[in-house]
């Protein structure tokens, strides 16, 4: 049987790092050597590799996104890994995943242990990445799968996927709906089949979103707060920059009372969106509390309904939209669909 073509793009990440001088962990390694550490992937896989930047993934940015969205459709590859840093995983993959609309795995990896500690996880994950992309089921389902994160012999759907923990090696989940798959021994065990018809519905309206950067202010609502800085934000010459906010809100959908006039200034002046600060994500509430700082009065107010994304899934699909041109409406149907 011939070994399917498996095209290797590396970002950089704590999985690409080794010690300068000093012992302090620098962005040094190349695909090439992630791939040399590895000598089994040749065994499940045509190997091409690729170093496409050396950066932390705390310092990536939407434009590298694009370009690397760019990349992956001009590849003539049956699976392509990214190896990246751990830090913005579960936003860069989610952006994939709204760009691309291709018919082979795409997979998203890291590591959580850096390449001189003990017992590194780096090597393990590629090496995943790659049983799941030379997969018969995962290539049949690369479609229905969309883009996957591969952590510690889990994998997970890229709307879904959460970095739960700030250094832990098990710093990966899903937690509102588990994992799609499981690694054992040398299977890739299918446990579920994502819902992505709003990922799908996002993917067709934006269609490659290829406009400027359209940059999103996160908020994060918190006990007694009054909102000041949105305030300050639209205070600013151009708003300082900003096209778009998200609120991460309280609860079902809440914010302080004292809060709410600043809101209401920030949603008339930009798309503004609620996404739930508590737990993984939504859904919300739409139609159950009363008052101007809950669901009903809000809605009514203008503000978009979040679904069930992760506040910092949702600034990346707004982010998305204001830079493929979608007015107000068209936004806030994209979101809708989202639960
Ligand atoms: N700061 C690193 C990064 O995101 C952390 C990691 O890779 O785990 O690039």
């Amino acid at each position: 049987m011939t070994k399917p073509r498996v095209h290797i793009l590396a970002l950089g990440g704590t999985i690409a790092t080794r010690p300068d001088s000093t012992g302090a962990m620098q962005m040094g390694l190349g695909a090439d050597d992630l791939v040399a550490a590895v000598p089994l992937l040749e065994t499940l896989a045509e190997i091409e590799a690729e170093t496409v930047s050396r950066v932390g993934s705390h310092s990536l940015s939407f434009d590298q996104i694009h370009a690397l969205a760019a990349r992956i459709r001009g590849l003539e590859a049956d699976g392509v890994i990214v190896t990246q840093g751990t830090d913005t995983l579960e936003e860069t993959s989610f952006l994939l995943d709204l760009l691309l609309d291709v018919d082979v795995p795409v997979i998203v990896t890291a590591a959580m242990r850096n390449p001189s500690l003990t017992s590194p996880d780096g090597a393990g994950n590629l090496l995943a990445a790659v049983r799941v992309a030379s997969d018969p089921w995962v290539r049949r389902s690369a479609r229905t799968l969309g883009v996957l994160a591969v952590m510690l012999d889990e994998v997970y759907a890229a709307a879904d996927v959460l970095k739960v923990h700030p250094t832990r090696v098990n710093a990966f989940a899903a937690t509102q709906t588990g994992p799609l798959a499981a690694l054992v021994e040398d299977r890739v065990v299918p446990l579920s089949l994502p819902v992505r018809d709003a990922v799908v519905a996002a993917r067709r309206t934006i269609a490659g979103a290829s406009g400027k950067a359209a940059p999103v202010a996160l908020f994060w609502m918190s006990l007694d707060d009054d909102a000041a800085l949105m305030s300050m934000l639209l205070a600013a010459s151009d708003r300082a920059g900003y096209r778009g906010a998200v609120i991460a809100a309280m609860g079902g959908g809440h914010v302080s009372e004292r809060s709410v006039e600043n809101i209401h200034r920030l949603a008339r002046a930009m798309p503004t969106v609620i996404a739930p600060r508590a737990g993984a994500g939504g859904p919300m509430l739409r139609h159950t509390y009363g008052g101007p700082s809950a669901e009903i009065e809000l809605r009514r107010a203008g503000l978009i309904w979040g679904g069930r994304l992760h506040p910092l899934k949702a600034r990346v699909l707004l982010e998305t939209c204001l830079r493929a041109g979608l007015d107000r409406p068209a936004i806030t149907d994209l979101f809708d669909a989202f639960g």
